[in-house]
């Protein structure tokens, strides 16, 4: 049984107190909430809030809902109210939370591994148009987000995603989030293992069990059997990397600990093979010491990477084998170094079967309703009933015969859906922005946007692996510490003196095996209106002076 704060385990509660006693750690025995998350979180689990939104608040409108609830629980159906129109970033610093709080939500849906129908495509197209007025953007954690969502069509919204086997469950709050798996999984020619039922049994294990609802804060998880380490292992909180081990075969190499963030840190290796069959126990082990050795005490510390760094990977994968598994662990391989820098599955490509995926590149994964209807209707004209969504914000057709792969080629890029992008269009990720996130201080997808036009314009020779990912504010939802150029928004002085949006620049991260943060350049901001200036001459630049075999980030 877990532990809570209700209902100690005689285990944890016999668990010395121990050096992290302050840290707020169950399983040191520390149960009293410390700060205002873990009062609501112990007051009433977040899974709960659904029944409320169903026979009251969907009924009685907005302004009936708890504050507890709305700045709350909510997250744990995928529900965050979505900045109020019209302000801009400087009066984000001055303003209550509450005076930022639109009556309009976002709304995430959780697609684990990125596998879509186009039935359940069509649907969260319908759901677009519908109820929030055309939006729909694709995320680096393969969702899908809507903006303009009212608390009235919450329920029905739901109705019509679960009737097609998806769900907002956990989507957002202080749980097992979307397990992000490779979008190409049981399909690419070069796959070493397919992790699919590995994220079938988590799922059904772990998400909406509320064995493991009240966690210190998110967990983010990833799966892929992939080479090209196609969901960002390095930066979850635990990721399965495929793996071939030299006497037991295909497997997976465990990681933990990674986050960006406040405090970014990469995910660190337990030099450890498990099997497709041992992955569900191992996230339940480690998700499991999360919940209860996870620091709650502040909330800026109560990631998993914080404990991972106290510990060390020795001791964490000895507590997860004596305390959690009961054995002991094959030690195993590391990942072999991918073959290319783009992660996306962008192109045509040949599947195991014959049949071929096609991967193309929305702008900075902003699509709307209409277009993933449009993409569903294709994919199916085309012969196909699968789509999958990617962690760099792009999309995918499966089983597509080659006969038909150049009619699809040509409808996706009608539709401004590029399969052989320019690298600009290719590698530029933007998070949500100042349109509809309370915590932005500056616009990120229209200035994306427009930055991939003025780039293809000023650079048309430019042709190599390139990352510019945009944030709106310090969080990191747009991964900025590991892209080659990575602009944290802010505010920043121009010319004249004044106040006016801008990035500061981080230069040279990286994922994947050299994978590293960017580093902060001393004093370099640009404004937003100098951006496409500023990055052009870092570009010509590097072109200028780079050596042989160099690339962006050495
Ligand atoms: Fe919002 Fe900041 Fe995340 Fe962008 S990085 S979505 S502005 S919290």
């Amino acid at each position: 049984m877990a532990a809570t704060p209700e209902n100690p385990t005689p285990a944890t509660a016999r668990r010395k107190t121990g050096r992290h006693r302050g840290e707020g750690q169950w399983a040191a025995g520390h149960f009293t909430p410390l700060n205002g998350n873990e009062q609501f979180k112990k007051d009433d689990d977040g899974l709960n809030v659904r029944t409320r939104i169903e026979t009251i608040y969907s009924k009685r409108g907005f302004d009936s809902i708890d504050p507890n609830d709305l700045r709350g629980r909510m997250r744990w159906w995928g529900l965050y109210t979505q900045r109020k129109q019209g302000l801009d970033g400087t009066k984000t610093g001055v303003l209550e939370p509450e005076e930022l709080d639109d009556e309009y939500f976002m709304l995430r849906v959780r697609i684990d591994g990125g596998r879509l129908t186009t039935r359940q495509l069509r649907v969260i197209g319908e759901i677009s148009e519908e109820f929030a007025r055309g939006t729909a953007d694709i995320t680096d954690r393969q969702n899908v987000q809507y903006h303009w969502i009212r608390i009235e069509d919450v329920p029905e919204i739901w109705n019509r995603l679960e009737a097609v086997g998806l769900s907002t469950t956990e989507a957002c709050g202080d749980t097992p989030r979307v397990i992000l798996g490779s979008p190409v999984a049981g399909i690419a020619e070069d796959e070493i293992i397919d992790g699919t039922p590995a994220i079938d049994e988590i799922q059904r294990r772990i998400i909406g069990n509320k064995d493991f609802s009240n966690l210190p804060r998110k967990f983010k998880s990833a799966v892929s059997g992939s080479p090209l380490l196609d969901v960002a292992h390095e930066i979850n909180d635990i990721s399965f990397v495929g793996v071939v081990h030299p006497e037991h075969g295909p497997g997976f190499d465990v990681w933990v600990g990674g986050g960006l963030s406040t405090n970014p840190k990469l995910g660190v290796r337990l030099g450890t093979w498990v099997s497709l069959d041992e992955v569900p126990d191992v996230y339940e082990g480690v998700i499991s010491i999360f919940r209860d050795y996870g620091y709650r005490r502040l909330r800026n510390r109560a990631r998993l990477k914080f404990l991972v760094a106290d510990w060390g990977p020795e001791k964490f994968r000895r507590v997860l084998e004596d305390e959690y598994l009961k054995r002991k662990l094959t030690d195993g391989p590391a990942p072999a170094e991918p073959a290319g820098r783009w992660r996306d599955h962008v192109g045509v490509h040949r599947q195991q079967d014959g049949n071929f995926y096609v991967g193309f590149a929305p702008r900075v994964g902003r699509v709307d309703g209409p277009t993933l209807t449009k993409i569903a209707e294709l994919a199916e004209a085309h012969g196909s009933g699968r789509i999958r969504t990617t962690a760099e914000q792009k999309m995918i057709v499966l089983d597509v015969v080659e006969s038909q792969v150049d009619s699809l080629v040509a409808a996706l890029e009608a539709l401004d859906l590029r399969v052989t992008p320019s690298p600009f269009r290719r590698g530029t990720m933007a998070c949500t922005g100042i349109e509809f996130c309370k915590l932005a201080i500056v616009e990120t997808k229209g200035r994306g946007s427009s930055l991939i036009d003025e780039l293809e314009r000023r650079l048309p020779e430019f042709d190599e692996p390139l990352t510019i990912n945009i944030n709106g504010c310090p969080n990191a939802c747009a991964r900025i510490q590991v892209a080659d150029i990575g602009l944290k928004g802010q505010l920043v002085l121009d010319d004249d003196g004044n106040r006016v949006e801008g990035y500061q620049v981080h230069l040279g991260g990286a994922l994947g095996l050299e994978a590293g943060f960017g580093r902060k350049v001393r004093g370099l901001k640009v404004t937003a209106a100098g951006l496409p200036d500023y990055v052009e001459r870092v570009l010509t630049r590097y072109q200028a002076e780079r050596e042989d075999g160099e690339r962006f980030a050495t």
